[in-house]
């Protein structure tokens, strides 16, 4: 189920602090993507774009602290970098942050209010087949104690609703997913995020 993309211009970066960032690597390494893992800021400074990975956002908050990467990738995202972010990685990546740890810092790179574990626990993890804009069939989606959207701004565009609730958003050059789409064999929106990092590339070149 993948489509054919272009090989983005340069690097794709995945955050490689925790979480789930292993199997993005693979995922957009299959799609033909030179990719790079990011722990420090030389790390940062050889990519074009980054993955925020699924994990817990507030160990991730803490390790981007410890690794120097807060300033320098904050900002990158304020000059434009494409990211995306999935599940604790759109966390990081939200103007507001409900239920977070006190203190928890955040980039604000997409203008939309998240509650942690939003949830709740009963239903730490559920699939879901969604409509995506821009895809023809639904997409499987997968959701692990993911944080729920409570609100977006008037820039943001919900690409695709489970029950009511925004999933996966973009802004500008800013996508954000509820859930785990590296997870799956279905790549087509990490497709989507290396059409929109070669479009910023394109039109930076
Ligand atoms: N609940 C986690 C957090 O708060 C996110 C879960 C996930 O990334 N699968 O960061």
């Amino acid at each position: 189920m993948n489509v054919v993309t272009p090989a983005p211009q340069g690097t794709v970066g995945v955050l490689a602090l925790q979480g789930a960032f292993h199997a993005h690597v693979s995922v957009l390494s299959e799609l033909g993507a030179r990719t790079r893992e990011v722990r420090t800021p030389d790390d940062l400074a050889g990519v074009n774009a980054l993955v925020m990975p699924g994990g817990e956002s507030t160990t991730m908050g803490y390790l981007l602290g410890t690794a120097e990467l807060y300033d320098p990738i904050q900002r990158r995202l304020d000059t434009g970098m494409p990211v995306f972010g999935t599940c604790a990685g759109m966390i990081l990546l939200a103007s507001k942050v409900l239920d977070g740890r006190v203190g928890q810092r955040g980039f604000g790179a997409i203008d939309i209010a998240v509650r942690r574990n939003g949830y709740g626990r009963q239903v730490d993890s559920f699939e879901r087949d969604i409509e995506v804009v821009g895809l023809d069939d639904p997409y499987h989606a997968v959701f692990i104690r993911a944080p729920k959207v409570e609100s977006v701004g008037a820039d943001v565009t919900v690409l695709a609703m489970d029950d009511g609730v925004p999933v996966l958003a973009r802004q500008g050059s800013v996508l954000v997913a509820s859930f785990h789409p590296e997870l799956t064999d279905d790549h087509r929106l990490h497709a989507m995020f290396l059409r929109i990092v070669h479009t910023a590339t394109a039109t930076a070149a």
